[in-house]
C-alpha cells in the first residue's frame, strides 16, 4: 500500500490497554482520524463506557493462555495495520526488596507481551508493505529512577526493541516508534498520588504541570498517519521538557 492508497484505505488500529488512561486517549484520537479500533482490557466482560463502535477483547499478559490465544487471533483474523503497544504497569521497590515474581510479572507485561504481539501483528503489515507501530515506553526508558529499576529495565527494553526492530522492518513499509511519557494524569496516577504530591512533582517539571494523555495521543496519531513516512525508531519524550531540561543537579549551577 502507497502513502495516498493508505489516506483512503479504512485503517484498524490495536491499542493495548485501550479502554482507560492513555490508551483511552489515543483510542479517541485515532476514531476521530478514522481509524477502526480495536481495544484491550484484562476484564473478560466489556466495559460499558466502551462506545459501540470500538471491538474490545480481553488480554491478559500475565496468563500465558490469553497471549496465546490472542496472538493467534492477532496473527490470523485481526491483522492490525497499526499497533500501539500501551498496557503497562509500574511497581516501585528497591532491588533488595524486588521480588523475582514480581520483576517476571514486569517485564512480561512490558516488554515480552508487547514484542510477542508485534510478531503475531507484522506478517500483514508486511504483505500489505504498509504499517505503523508505536510502543509506549517512559521518562523512564530514558533516565534512570532510583527505587524503580525494573520498570526501567523493560522500558529501556522497549526502547532498544523499537531501535532495533525500526531497522529491521523500514524497507517494509514498517515504522516502529515509541513514545515516552512524562507525570501524565491519567485517573490511576491522580488517584496515587495526593494533590500535595502532584504539586511538588509539576515543581520538577520545567513547564509546571502534569502532562495530559490527550497529548501524548496527539503524537500517537501523527506518528502513525500517513503523514509520517521518515520518523522511525525515535522514541520521543511528551514530558513538559523533564528529560532533556530537568535533572537534581541543576539545583547545584
Ligand atoms: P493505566 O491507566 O493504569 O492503564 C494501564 C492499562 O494497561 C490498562 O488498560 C490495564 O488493563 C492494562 N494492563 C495492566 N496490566 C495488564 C496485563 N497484565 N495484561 C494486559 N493489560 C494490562 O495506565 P496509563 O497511565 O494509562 O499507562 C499507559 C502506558 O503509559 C503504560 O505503558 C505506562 O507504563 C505508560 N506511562 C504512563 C505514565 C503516566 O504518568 N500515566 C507515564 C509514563 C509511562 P485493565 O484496564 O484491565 O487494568
Amino acid at each position: 500500500m502507497n502513502r495516498s492508497e493508505a489516506d483512503v484505505y479504512k485503517l484498524t488500529a490495536l491499542v493495548t490497554g485501550g479502554e482507560r488512561g492513555i490508551g483511552s486517549a489515543i483510542t479517541q484520537a485515532l476514531r476521530k482520524d478514522g481509524i477502526t479500533c480495536t481495544v484491550t482490557g484484562r476484564s473478560k466482560v466489556r466495559p460499558t463506557h466502551l462506545d459501540p463502535d470500538v471491538d474490545y477483547k480481553a488480554l491478559d499478559f500475565l496468563d500465558p493462555l490469553s497471549v496465546e490465544d490472542f496472538s493467534r487471533y492477532v496473527r490470523e483474523d485481526l491483522k492490525p495495520d497499526i499497533l500501539i503497544n500501551n498496557a503497562g504497569f509500574n511497581s516501585v521497590a528497591p532491588i533488595a526488596e524486588m521480588s523475582s515474581s514480581l520483576l517476571r510479572d514486569i517485564m512480561e507485561v512490558n516488554l515480552i507481551g508487547p514484542y510477542l504481539l508485534t510478531q503475531a501483528s507484522l506478517p500483514a503489515m508486511i504483505a500489505n508493505e504498509w504499517g505503523r507501530i508505536v510502543n509506549i515506553s517512559s521518562i523512564w526508558s530514558v533516565i534512570g529512577n532510583s527505587g524503580n529499576s525494573a520498570y526501567c529495565a523493560s522500558k529501556f527494553g522497549i526502547d532498544g526493541f523499537t531501535a532495533s526492530l525500526a531497522s529491521e522492518v523500514a524497507d517494509k513499509g514498517v515504522l516502529v516508534n515509541a513514545v515516552a511519557p512524562g507525570y501524565t494524569a491519567t485517573e490511576a496516577l491522580k488517584s496515587k498520588y495526593s494533590q500535595r504530591q502532584i504539586e511538588e512533582v509539576s515543581r520538577q517539571i520545567p513547564v509546571g504541570r502534569l502532562g495530559e494523555p490527550e497529548e501524548v495521543a496527539e503524537i500517537v496519531s501523527w506518528l502513525v498517519s500517513p503523514k509520517n513516512g521518515y520518523v522511525s525508531g525515535q522514541n520521543i519524550c511528551v514530558d513538559g521538557g523533564v528529560t532533556r531540561t530537568s535533572h537534581p543537579l541543576r539545583r547545584w549551577t
